[in-house]
């Protein structure tokens, strides 16, 4: 399999033994799963669904951030305890994606019970000249780490201008750098805090992710994966703490970023409102027809959803299962083996799903060719249910198959 990988800025060969570790940066939990969501996961899902199908075993970990200001602020709006908040909102996007047939990751830590380990690493950063303490904050001395910028590619005036974007808050007095990150924060009066030598606060968000992908999978990881949006700071920085902690190993082997999902212009995002939840849709789609939108689109293009492309994937993903109700004759049996090599080729060069999916759909029109026929379709039937499988098809119609006029 050939993998675009965004450190090296190329698509290179997969190398990897057979034991394959994915780590996905995982959700904070204060609004319902939108479709940004669901394309991220959904393509995590089909990577790994390939790499199990080409006889790798995956260890896969995704993070819950369960502790940050948006949780904090959506609690306070709500009157409710943040972690009652944060436990409803992790449910509800469990159970969006188990609709969508997104396999459950094997490890699925909530920061809030990591943070004595996270404590251990910030203290580890600060004596090895990494990190620095500033009135009960920690911060991480980018000057320390050469090839910080490396991942994203960015100078370092595009890097202040992001980090403010981003709620790096670079005009904090207390760095020696406004491009230094913060390892620690000191808790306001009335917040949740945690115990630390520094003082009593909570880790930053970027050393959340280092430390669950280091516990739970090890260095280096050989998938790491998030939106691109994740790109700068925050993978720039989990990396530079990783390395610095572990210098003699990447901390990862391929950084795989997922294109974003606009809709009405913008970034589908939850500060913008322009959300389209996935709850919502699966009243009026199957699973299947959702997939097949979302994989529609090459992973790291970033598209602008549109409404029609849902009924379009329904008509696919009613085409493939009515394929597999046909009947079988007794004549020549319809070969599917070159559909077969062209969908896995089409997997194994960066995960071009757009063609997967044609070759399905190719291999469904034969499927009811051959069958009108008088041939015998067993074999590619079996193919057809084997790489819809591959996808994460289910085959199952829409719960409630009403379609939009
Ligand atoms: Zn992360």
């Amino acid at each position: 399999m050939r993998l675009y990988d965004t450190l090296s800025g190329d698509t290179r060969m997969f190398e990897s033994g057979p034991e394959v570790s994915v780590y996905v940066c995982g959700i904070t939990p204060y609004d319902t799963t939108h479709l940004g969501h669901a394309f991220l996961y959904v393509v995590f899902d089909v990577l790994m669904r390939h790499l199990e199908a080409s006889g790798h075993t995956v260890t896969y970990t995704q993070n819950v951030t369960d502790i940050d200001d948006d949780i904090l602020r959506k609690a306070g709006e709500l009157g409710m305890d943040y972690r009652e908040l944060a436990r409803r909102e992790t449910e509800r996007f469990q159970r969006d994606l188990a609709a969508l047939n997104v396999r459950s990751p094997d490890h699925f830590p909530r920061a809030t019970d990591e943070i004595d380990r996270m404590v251990d690493l910030i203290g580890r950063l600060i004596d090895d000249g990494h990190a620095y303490e500033r009135e009960g904050n920690v911060y991480f001395r980018i000057s320390s780490f050469s090839a910080y910028g490396a991942l994203s590619k960015l100078d370092r005036d595009e890097m202040l201008e992001i980090a403010a974007e981003r709620g790096g808050n670079p005009d904090d007095p207390l760095r020696d750098d406004p491009l230094d990150f913060q390892l620690w924060q000191k808790a306001a009066p009335g917040e949740p805090s945690w115990p630390s030598p520094w003082s009593d606060g909570r880790p930053g968000w970027h050393i959340e992710c280092s430390e669950m992908a280091l516990r739970y999978l090890g260095q280096p990881v050989t998938i790491h994966g998030g939106g691109s949006d994740l790109i700068f700071p925050h993978h720039e920085c989990e990396r530079a703490q990783s390395e610095s902690l572990d210098p003699k190993h990447p901390f990862v082997r391929y950084w795989v970023h997922v294109g974003m999902l606009r809709y009405e212009g913008e970034k589908m995002s939850k500060s913008l409102g322009n959300l389209v939840l996935v709850g919502d849709l699966l009243e009026r789609y199957s699973a299947d027809a959702i997939r097949l939108a979302l994989l529609s689109r090459h992973y790291r293009e970033s598209w602008e959803y549109q409404v029609d492309v849902l009924a379009t994937a329904q008509d696919w993903a009613d085409q493939l299962a009515a394929a597999l109700e046909l009947p079988s004759g007794e004549g020549q049996p319809l070969d599917p083996s070159l559909r077969n090599t062209e969908f896995a080729m089409a997997l194994d060069n960066d995960l071009d799903t757009p063609t997967a999916i044609h070759e399905l759909l190719g291999l469904a029109g034969e499927i009811e060719v051959a069958s009108g026929a008088g041939a015998s379709i067993t074999a590619a039937k079996d193919l057809l249910r084997a790489k819809g499988d591959n996808l994460g098809l289910t085959f199952q119609p829409a719960l409630t198959p009403a379609r939009p006029t």
